[in-house]
């Protein structure tokens, strides 16, 4: 060869290896944002309709920042979410980041449930690579959708190398959240999600991202809970705490061979009494019961009007309800000792 050729030949290596797009896989579930209706200005769909090649062609920018590949994972809206469908995106997910040539996961989802799913694979991802959720409050048929410019900044926080190591994240309206925190606040509007105890983490803006704070709490390459060989997750049912309470729900969780209980409390996790004799029975059966609150903001504390040591419960800590109960049915893949449970709450 030439020696003009051989440079030519040298640079164009070094400029491919220099300017190479970072790999981007979209793992598709569903949800709104792949969700299409008969008219763009009535708010009934169906979700999950739209494929993730045709999620990926409706968003062209994203292919001049990335090599995109798509991947359907199921198409549900995920008030459907299943512990079948968490088990394999998350390992899908731990199986493409180990590969050398992918950079990063978008997970596009429904909202309902998008903070579960999120904090189930904050807790199970064993890489520093950045996963990151994204879904949509209108479809992708209604006016002023929301879908797009939500795509288009998920991909650019994938990519962006400030996102690795923070676990996984959520990004919704310009904004980007951590797992652990955040929650969907309102019913319909596009400016949903919230992070009620800690406030967002970034923001993304027309793909710009920044950044301001990072989670501390274990997660990902911190975490313990491995899902490699699991099948099936433990039952952990969530009961919900009301003025002349009833113990039939704490019953028929424990028939149902419930594992664990998560019950969302009064205030700081207060308990009408009669349940808290019907918690304290199951605790006896070997049920474990967590204490976790139906207010938003805040946490459910030890050693507060409950005598958590005495009836043998669990504090959620500044977990909600739908996390408390993610982390107990990790929890218990490893262990049923609230001692060591109790500690995961204050770790995770
Ligand atoms: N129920 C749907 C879901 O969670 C709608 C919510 C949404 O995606 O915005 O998939």
């Amino acid at each position: 060869m030439k020696p003009f050729k051989q440079i030519l030949v040298f640079l164009f290596v070094c400029s491919s290896v220099l300017f190479a797009k970072p790999t981007i896989y979209i793992l598709a579930t569903g949800g709104t944002i792949a969700g299409a209706g008969d008219s763009e200005i009535k708010s009934s769909y169906s979700a999950g309709a739209v494929t993730v090649d045709k999620l990926i062609a409706a968003v062209p920018a994203i292919n001049e920042i990335a090599a995109i590949k798509g991947e359907q994972i199921s198409s549900i809206g995920s008030q459907e979410m299943n512990n079948q469908v968490w088990l394999k995106l998350s390992k899908r997910v731990n199986e493409l980041l180990a590969q050398k040539d992918v950079d990063g996961i978008v997970v596009t989802h429904g909202t309902d449930t998008m903070e579960e799913s999120a904090y189930f694979l904050h807790l199970t991802v064993k890489s520093k690579k950045p996963v990151v959720f994204v879904g949509a409050m209108r479809s992708g048929t209604s006016m002023s959708a929301d879908g797009p410019m939500n795509l288009y900044n998920a991909v650019n926080v994938a990519i962006n190398k400030e996102s690795a190591g923070k676990g996984v994240l959520v990004v919704m309206n310009d904004e980007i959240h951590s797992a652990r925190e955040v929650t969907k606040t309102l019913t319909t509007s596009v400016q949903t999600f919230a992070s009620p105890n800690s406030g967002k983490i970034g923001t993304v803006f027309y793909g710009n991202v920044e950044y301001f704070m990072q989670p501390l709490k274990a997660h990902t390459v911190n975490s313990e809970f491995d899902v490699s060989k699991l099948q099936s997750l433990p039952r952990v049912d969530i009961l919900f705490a009301h003025p002349e309470d009833s113990t039939v729900f704490v019953e028929a969780s424990v028939n149902a061979s419930a594992k664990g209980i998560i019950h969302a409390g009064m205030g700081n996790g207060n308990l009408f009494p009669s349940t808290q004799d019907a918690l304290a029975k199951a605790v006896k059966e070997g049920v474990v019961v967590v204490r976790s609150s139906r207010v938003t903001n805040g946490a459910t504390t030890l050693e507060g009007e409950v005598d958590d040591k005495a009836f043998g419960f669990i504090a959620a800590n500044s977990l909600n309800a739908q996390k408390a109960r993610v982390l107990l049915m990790l929890g218990l893949t490893k262990t049923n000792n609230p001692k060591e449970l109790q500690k995961m709450f204050l770790k995770y």
